[in-house]
C-alpha cells in the first residue's frame, strides 16, 4: 500500500532583536487559529522553541531594529538561512521608537545610564565585558542590512494581519495585506 504523503509542512523562525517581543506576542494573539496553523508550520529557532541552530527555512520573521553588533549579526544570519524575510512592526521596518535614541549620542547615553543616574552603586562602571555586544551609534531598520522581502507594519501588526501573512505564505501565495489591517500604531 503506498504511504499517504503528508502536505510539507513551511519552516518558520523567528527572532526578537531590539525589539520588546510585543510583535510575537500579537502572534500568540492568533489563538486557536494557530491549532491548523501548526499543521501547516513548524517552527524552527525562535523564541517559541529551544532550537539554537537556525535553517534552512522557508520564512524568517524578524522583530525589532538593529541596535547593537549581535543584531546585525543574526540578521545576516536569517537572511543567509531563510527563503523569505519580513520585517514584522515597526522597529524592524524604520527603527520603531528605540530608533528615537538616534537623536542622541550613545556614549553620552551610556554614561548618563551607568554612571551619572542617581541610585547607582558608588563602584558602578560602564559594562565592558567582551560578552557584551557593542552597540551601534544609532538604531537601524532591517532594510538597510539585507534585502527584505515583505513589510508588516504596526506596533504590533494585529494578529489577523500576521495570521493573513503565513496562511498566504503557506499557500505559496504572495501576501497582500488587507488595508483595513494595516495600521502603524
Ligand atoms: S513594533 Fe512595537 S510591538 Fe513590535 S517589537 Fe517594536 S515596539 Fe514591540
Amino acid at each position: 500500500m503506498t504511504p499517504i504523503e503528508e502536505p510539507r509542512r513551511l519552516r518558520v523562525a523567528t527572532v526578537s532583536l531590539a525589539g520588546c517581543f510585543g510583535c510575537h506576542m500579537s502572534l500568540l494573539d492568533i489563538d486557536e487559529r494557530l491549532f491548523p496553523l501548526a499543521e501547516r508550520m513548524v517552527f524552527d529557532r525562535s523564541p517559541f522553541t529551544d532550537i539554537k541552530a537556525l535553517g534552512p527555512c522557508d520564512v524568517g520573521l524578524v522583530e525589532g531594529g538593529l541596535c547593537n553588533s549581535e543584531n546585525v549579526q543574526v540578521l545576516r544570519l536569517f537572511r543567509a538561512r531563510c527563503k523569505v524575510l519580513v520585517a514584522v512592526g515597526a522597529c524592524a521596518i524604520n527603527g520603531g521608537l528605540p530608533a528615537q535614541r538616534n537623536a542622541l549620542d550613545i556614549g553620552q547615553i551610556l554614561v548618563e545610564v551607568y554612571r551619572n543616574r542617581p541610585g547607582l552603586a558608588a563602584d558602578s562602571s560602564m559594562p565592558s565585558d567582551p560578552e557584551l555586544p557593542l552597540p551601534l551609534a544609532q538604531v537601524h531598520a532591517l532594510h538597510e542590512v539585507v534585502h527584505v522581502d515583505h513589510y508588516l507594519p504596526g506596533c504590533p501588526p494585529s494578529a489577523d494581519a500576521i495570521y493573513a501573512l503565513l496562511s498566504a505564505l503557506i499557500e505559496g501565495r504572495t501576501p497582500h495585506a488587507d488595508p483595513a489591517e494595516i495600521r502603524f500604531d
